[in-house]
Formats: C-alpha cells, structure tokens, sequence
C-alpha cells in the first residue's frame, strides 16, 4: 500500500500531457519490448484520458510508425535521417529531449535494453527528471500520479516510486515483463514528421564498424523460447545438465539456469533467469531443483505453466507452481523424458497403423 501525501500534480506539470513509447529498433528491426509497452501504455493513456503516443529515431524508419498504429498508438513523432542510423548515445538523446521539449509529454516508457537504458538515462539526466528503472508494474494512482513498482533491496520488497515534482515521468521495463498486445493492421494514425538541430560533424562518436560477438558461437536466447527446462544448485554438477538437456530436446525447448549454477560455473550467463538475468514468459518453464529464491521468482513467475521439482516440500518454488513434484530430479526428469518419449511413440505407431 502507497503512503498517499497529500501532493497534487503541481499546476506547471499539468500542461504535461499524453503517454509516450520509445520504439527501439536495430538495422530497421523493431524491439519486440517496444510493441510490449504499448499495452501497458495504452492502459495508462485510457486512465488519464490522453493519448498515445510512439516516437521512431532512425534512419528509413517510417513503416515503425504504422506498425506502432497496429498495435494501438494514436500518433507517431518520426525524426529520419542519416546520422541515426545506428545507434549512439548522443544523437538519440538530444533528439528524443528535443521532442520532449516541444511537445510535453507526462509519462515516457522506454524497454530497459543495452540500448534503452542508455538512452533513458541520458534523457532523465538531460531533463532533471526522475526515472525508475526495470519495472515490472505501472499504473495510475487517483491524482494521477504514474505508480512505478519494481524490486528493491535484492528483490525482498517491492518499491513504488513517484515522481512528484518533474516532469516526464519516465519507467523503463524489460522484455517480456508486459504482455504482448493483440496487432491489428487495419488501424490507422497520425505520423508527425521532427527534425532535431544536429549536424554530423558536431558529433564526438562515429560509428567505424559492427562486430557482432555472437557471430559463430551459439548462443541460445532463453528469453524467446516457448518451454523452458531450468536447473539450479540441486543439479549438483555440469555433466548433470545433459538430463535437463534431453528433456527440453524431446520439448523442443531449452535449458535454462539459477544464478547458482552460473556462479559456479555450470552454465554460461546468458541462460540465468531472473532478476539479475532475463526474464522470461514461456508457456511451460520447468524448475529442476531450484528453490525459488524471489530473485529468481520476479524473472519467471509469469510463465503460462510452472513444474517445479524439487525434494524439498517446503521450497518457495512450489508457492509458485502450477504442478508441483516433491522427489528427486534424478527420478523424476528422466522419467517424464521417457514418458514423452513413449506417448509420442504410441501416437507414432497408431498414425501408421490408421493410414
Ligand atoms: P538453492 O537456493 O541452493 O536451491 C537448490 C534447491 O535444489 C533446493 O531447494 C533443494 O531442495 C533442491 N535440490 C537439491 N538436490 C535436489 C534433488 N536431487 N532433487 C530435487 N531437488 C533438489 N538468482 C537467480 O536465479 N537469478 C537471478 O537473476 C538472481 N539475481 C540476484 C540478484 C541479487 C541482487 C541477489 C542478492 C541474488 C540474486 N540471485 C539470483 C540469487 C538468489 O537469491 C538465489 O541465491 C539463487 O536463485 C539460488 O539458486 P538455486 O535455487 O539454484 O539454489
């Protein structure tokens, strides 16, 4: 429960209106969290009564525009040129600040990305203003404050943040914490055209070449993949992952891990879930030996059907579980591998036997 002061939104920060969503994009690929902010956001713009509203930086970016009207803005402030067309810190900032000024939005969302949270800090620091970091739950309180709830302390408490006194009132969240809203084509809306006062040549930072370092390593993106099968200290050692690993294979899923097995170095850390690593929004994520420690928790807990095995039947794990197995992992994991194994088997056999 917030502790309501008796602060209404002082009279200069009223001329502030309408909810804004930075559309992050990368060689003209939109961010899917871009599209994701546009649900909360349009919840947010309802409830105050005002508009929604995208704003695309790039280069040859004008289709972003229409797709932010399909999945629900009213209107799209579009800055074109060259000297976006990759990103730096600069540029952007300036730009973004120079809309900020012109057209006075109250609240502004961006996806707490590398990107993103680069350029959400150097706009708040460029306009004074307050900005709340990896939320995972935004709303509207009755004097229309924003309400800016994320973890605080390691994740033991949840934090509501206001900003009181500065305007906009800015929140990044990261991927997959918002739901996707549905995508409708046919809608339509309003493209306003910006230039900000930037040359090229006053810039300090020039972009000389792109190395992708993921470029022949395989890297595995936990945070798209539909099922999950996830392993935590009671996996015990890094050979033991191959039981995870058999499982999720006959899934068509992938493995993920605790902050546990990263520390001990079990596991590479882009396949840790939770508050210090992604988060994640699978339709089945499978916690194997895990004890659901809240840092753990605020990354998964959202997932569409949790299965949590675990020996111990006190685990916070199983608080969040949709289906819950108190046994050992090491019975427990191949025996339901097998099980799949053989339902798929019969289904096989009884799809020749038919034709
Ligand atoms: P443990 O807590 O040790 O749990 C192991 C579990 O395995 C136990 O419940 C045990 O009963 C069970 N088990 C053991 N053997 C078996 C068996 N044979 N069969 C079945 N069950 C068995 N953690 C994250 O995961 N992600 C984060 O992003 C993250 N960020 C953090 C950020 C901060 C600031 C801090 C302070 C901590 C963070 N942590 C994070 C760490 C978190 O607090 C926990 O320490 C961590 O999640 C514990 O990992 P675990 O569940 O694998 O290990």
């Amino acid at each position: 429960e917030v502790e309501k002061k008796e602060i209404e939104i002082p009279a200069k920060l009223r001329e502030y209106k309408g909810v804004w969503v930075f559309v992050e994009q990368t060689e003209d690929e939109p961010a899917l969290v871009s599209w994701e902010l546009l649900g909360v956001g349009a919840d947010l713009a309802k409830t105050r009564g005002v508009e929604l509203c995208t704003v695309v930086i790039g280069d040859n970016v004008e289709h972003l525009c229409q797709e932010s009207f399909a999945y629900g803005a009213a209107k799209a402030y579009l800055v074109e040129d060259s000297l976006y067309h990759y990103y730096r810190t600069e540029p952007y900032y300036k730009a973004f600040c120079h809309l900020v000024r012109k057209y006075k939005p109250e609240i502004v969302l961006m996806g707490a990305t590398g990107l993103g949270r680069d350029l959400a800090g150097a706009v708040a620091t460029e306009l004074r203003t307050g900005l709340t970091a990896d939320c995972t739950g935004l709303s509207i309180d009755d004097r229309g404050f924003l309400l800016q709830t994320r973890p605080a302390f390691g994740g033991n408490i949840m934090a509501t943040i206001l900003t009181e006194r500065t305007r906009p009132q800015m929140a990044s969240v990261r991927p997959h914490v918002m739901p996707l809203p549905p995508k409708d084509a046919s809608r339509k809306g309003e493209i306003i055209r910006e230039s900000a006062p930037l040359k090229e040549e006053d810039l300090v930072v020039k972009v000389l070449e792109i190395i992708d370092e993921r470029k022949g390593r395989q890297v595995v993106d936990v945070a798209a993949a539909d099922i999950i099968v996830s392993g935590g200290r009671g996996m015990c050692a890094k050979e033991n992952f191959s039981i995870l690993q058999e499982l999720a294979d006959e899934l068509g899923g992938v493995v993920g891990c605790s902050r546990a097995v990263v520390e001990a170095g079990w596991m590479p850390v882009e396949r840790q879930v939770g508050q210090t690593g992604k988060t994640v929004r699978p339709k089945i994520y499978f916690a194997c030996g895990i004890s659901g420690a809240i840092q753990h928790l605020v990354g998964m807990q959202d997932s569409n059907t949790i299965i949590a095995i675990n020996r111990d039947k006190q685990a916070p794990i199983f608080e969040v579980a949709t289906y819950g197995v108190v046994g050992d992992l090491f019975q427990v994991v191949p025996a339901i591998t097998s099980y799949i194994r053989e339902l798929r088997a019969k289904k096989a056999s009884k799809a020749t036997a038919a034709s």
